[in-house]
C-alpha cells in the first residue's frame, strides 16, 4: 500500500514511513494511493466469518503487500482479541458496542494495532520509538494500555487538567514502565497544537524517532473498519441487508473508517455523523461553510474537538464532491440537555445504559428516521465508551445501573503519576528534551 498526503497528491510513501511519521512534512494526512474493491463473494458471505477473519480480509486486501499473511493474522489475533457485539434493542435498532477492550472505548481498536504494526516494524538495534499522543480521555487510555510493556517504545501522553473523568485519569496515569503522562493547564486543543508543534520540530525530530498515536495515524484508521464490516455480517445474518450507522464524531476518525470501508465495498444504506455543540460538521454540509473553531467542553467530552482532523481524509475520500458527501453522510448536533435526555430516553425504552457520546449517537438514530421516514433501514449507533468512564452526567437512579468492569477496579489502587505543564510550546519542548 502507497499512500499520498492530502496536501501533495503526487507524494508516494511506503505504510511503515506512514506508520512512524504519522503525519507528512506539508501536514496533511497520509491517505492509500488505492482503495482496493473487496472480493464481492467475500461481501455475500460475510456472515461465515468472525470476527479476526474479517479482520484479515479486510486488513489483507490493504496491506497484503507490507506484511506477510501469517504475521498479519497473528498480529490481529494479538490486537483484536475482544468482543464488538451489535446488541439488538428492537427489531430494527442495535448498538454497536465497542468497549469490550482494556480501555472500555472503542480507541482500543486502532490503539492496539497500531502499536502491535509499530512492534512489528521495529528492527532490533533500531532508535528507541517515542509516541506522543494529545488526548481528551479515551486516546490517552487505548494508547497506554496498548503500549504498555511494548519493548523500544515511550509513551508520553498529554491531557488537560481537570477535563477528563476519574477512571480516564487512572488509565492515563498508573502504568509507569514506558508510559509517562503530562496533565496541560488546557484544553484538548491546546494539547493537540502541543503534539503538531512537537512533529514539526526539526531539533526534536533530530533527537528523537517521534511518532503519533492519535486518530491521525493511518495504522490506527485501518482497524476500525473491521467492526463495520462485523457488523454489518451480523445484521445479515439476522435477516438485515440494508444498514444505516450513527457514529458519534469528534476528530472524525472512526467515521472516517466507516466511510473507508464503504469505499471498500461494504454496503451502507447511510452514515450519520452525530456531534454536540462542536459542531464544524453539521454546519458545513448545511451551509457549505467550513469554520473550525475552538472547542466547548460538553458531557460527551471526547467529542469536543472544534476542528476534526480527520476531515480532509473524508473529503479526499468523496475527491471533494461535497454533493456525492452529501448522500451517504447526514450530520446532526446536539446539546448537553438533548443528550442527558438521550440517555434517559434509551433507559426507558430499552433499559440499557448509555454513555453521553452513545447518547448522541442514539438521538441521531431517532433525527434521522423523523426525517427520512421511508428509510425501513436497520440502525446501528456506535457505542464508543463504556458508560462507567463518565460517572458525573448520569442521574442517580441510572448511576446505580453501571456496573464497573475489572479492568477498571484494578487500577484504583495504584498511585497517579503526571507531570505538570502550561500550554506554551518551548516549556513542552523543553520537558521532552529533558529525555
Ligand atoms: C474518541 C471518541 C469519540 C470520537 O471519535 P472520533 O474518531 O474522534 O470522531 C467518540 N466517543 C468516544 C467515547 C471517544 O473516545
Amino acid at each position: 500500500m502507497k499512500l499520498y498526503s492530502t496536501n501533495n497528491k503526487d507524494l508516494r510513501v511506503s505504510f511503515k514511513e506512514a506508520v512512524f511519521n504519522s503525519m507528512p512534512q506539508d501536514k496533511g494526512l497520509y491517505m492509500p494511493v488505492e482503495i482496493p474493491q473487496l472480493d464481492p463473494a467475500f461481501i455475500e458471505n460475510i456472515e461465515q466469518y468472525t470476527l479476526p477473519e474479517i479482520a484479515y480480509q479486510v486488513a489483507s486486501a490493504l496491506l497484503k503487500d507490507e506484511i506477510p499473511a501469517d504475521d498479519l493474522q497473528s498480529l490481529i489475533a494479538d490486537a483484536i482479541n475482544f468482543e464488538a457485539p451489535a446488541v439488538k434493542l428492537d427489531d430494527k435498532t442495535f448498538v454497536l458496542e465497542l468497549f469490550h477492550g482494556p480501555s472500555l472505548a472503542f480507541k482500543d481498536f486502532g490503539a492496539r494495532f497500531m502499536s502491535r504494526v509499530m512492534a512489528y516494524f521495529l528492527k532490533d538495534g533500531e532508535q528507541l520509538l517515542d509516541v506522543l499522543v494529545a488526548t481528551s480521555g479515551d486516546t490517552g487510555g487505548a494508547v497506554a494500555l496498548g503500549f504498555l510493556g511494548v519493548p523500544n517504545t515511550r509513551v508520553t501522553i498529554l491531557y488537560p487538567e481537570g477535563k477528563v473523568s476519574p477512571i480516564q485519569e487512572l488509565q492515563l496515569t498508573t502504568n509507569g514502565e514506558n508510559i509517562r503522562a503530562i496533565e496541560v493547564k488546557g484544553t484538548f486543543d491546546d494539547c493537540q497544537a502541543l503534539v503538531k508543534q512537537a512533529f514539526a520540530d526539526a531539533e526534536l525530530n533530530a533527537r528523537f524517532r517521534l511518532t503519533s498515536a492519535n486518530s491521525i495515524n493511518i495504522s490506527r484508521l485501518i482497524p476500525q473498519t473491521f467492526y463495520y464490516f462485523n457488523t454489518y455480517a451480523q445484521l445479515k445474518k439476522q435477516g438485515h441487508n440494508a444498514v444505516v450507522f450513527s457514529v458519534p464524531s469528534g476528530n472524525f476518525g472512526n467515521i472516517g473508517a466507516g466511510l473507508l470501508a464503504y469505499k471498500l465495498g461494504l454496503p451502507v444504506k447511510q452514515f450519520i455523523a452525530a456531534t454536540n455543540v462542536n459542531d464544524t460538521v453539521p454546519r458545513f454540509l448545511a451551509t457549505g461553510n467550513y469554520e473550525t473553531k475552538p472547542s466547548t467542553q460538553t458531557y460527551s467530552n471526547a467529542m469536543d474537538v472544534g476542528a476534526p482532523s480527520n476531515w480532509v481524509r473524508i473529503m479526499d475520500l468523496f475527491n471533494q464532491d461535497v454533493e456525492a458527501l452529501k448522500k451517504v453522510v447526514t450530520a446532526y448536533r446536539f446539546t448537553d440537555e438533548e443528550t442527558l435526555a438521550g440517555i434517559k430516553a434509551i433507559d426507558n425504552q430499552f433499559n440499557y445504559v448509555a454513555c453521553p457520546h452513545t447518547a448522541i449517537a442514539y438521538l441521531a438514530v431517532e433525527k434521522y428516521r423523523q426525517e427520512n421516514p421511508t428509510d425501513e433501514s436497520a440502525a446501528v449507533f456506535l457505542s464508543t465508551a463504556h458508560a462507567c468512564k463518565f460517572p458525573d452526567i448520569f442521574p442517580a437512579d441510572i448511576a446505580v445501573k453501571i456496573e464497573i468492569p475489572e479492568q477498571v477496579t484494578a487500577l484504583e489502587s495504584k498511585p497517579k503519576q503526571a507531570d505538570q505543564l502550561g500550554v506554551d510550546f518551548e516549556g513542552f519542548k523543553a520537558y521532552l528534551l529533558k529525555g
